[in-house]
């Protein structure tokens, strides 16, 4: 039962996808087919968990920054029987090499780098595949930039919003953009 990494990520805020987003990705995996999966954000393993128990044939790679998410990730993915299918690469996504071809890019780590996650690994999605972008709401705090106190937040509430007008103006990709959790950019090259 996955439940309980749900309560330990609420215990230890560690921010999991909310259960409308998972939900959402697990059942597009099932419907589109997907096998090969690359995630950036791997924090505990919650995400790579529950994708992989949409189908034994589900293979996830998937990057983590944080040593000690990274220790807690490897023991839970142990636990789940599924350390076969669950690759977790130590390191910043942003500097560590990948491989590979996949159906499904799942970009959930710092906001502030989404754009470049962006353009490093979508060379790595399949022609028919799908990058989905996790947070592109940021708990609603988008609507009044202006008003946020924090500096650093603002900053980080701007990067985002860039983001968003990159992937609308990008014409190689095509974005759909979901008020589902908390906000699911479903991305896929323009026909
Ligand atoms: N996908 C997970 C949640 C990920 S939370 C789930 O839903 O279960 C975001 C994680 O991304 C954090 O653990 C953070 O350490 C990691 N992260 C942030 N920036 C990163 C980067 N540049 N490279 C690798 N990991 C990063
Ligand atoms: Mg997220």
């Amino acid at each position: 039962m996955f439940h309980e990494l749900e309560i330990y990520a609420k215990q230890n805020n560690v921010p999991i996808m909310l259960p409308e987003g998972i939900d959402y990705m697990t059942n597009y995996i099932k419907e589109h087919n997907i096998k090969n999966i690359l995630e950036i954000g791997t924090a505990i393993g919650y995400s790579a968990i529950r994708m992989c128990m949409v189908n034994d044939e589900i293979k996830v790679t998937t990057i983590e920054r944080n040593k000690d998410m990274y220790d807690i990730a490897i023991k839970n993915i142990n636990k789940y029987n599924m350390n076969n299918r669950i690759n977790v690469i130590f390191g910043d996504a942003l500097e560590v090499d990948v491989d590979g071809s996949y159906d499904l890019i799942f970009i959930d780590a710092a906001k502030s780098q989404y754009i470049k996650f962006f353009n490093k690994y979508s060379p790595l999605l399949k022609d028919n595949g799908t990058i989905i972008t996790d947070n592109l709401n940021f708990h609603g705090l988008r609507e009044n930039i202006d008003s946020i106190e924090s500096k650093n937040l603002r900053s980080m509430m701007r990067k985002l919003n860039d983001y968003i007008e990159f992937l609308e103006n990008n014409n190689e990709y095509t974005t759909e953009f979901l008020n589902i959790g908390d906000g699911l950019g479903i991305t896929k090259k323009t026909n």
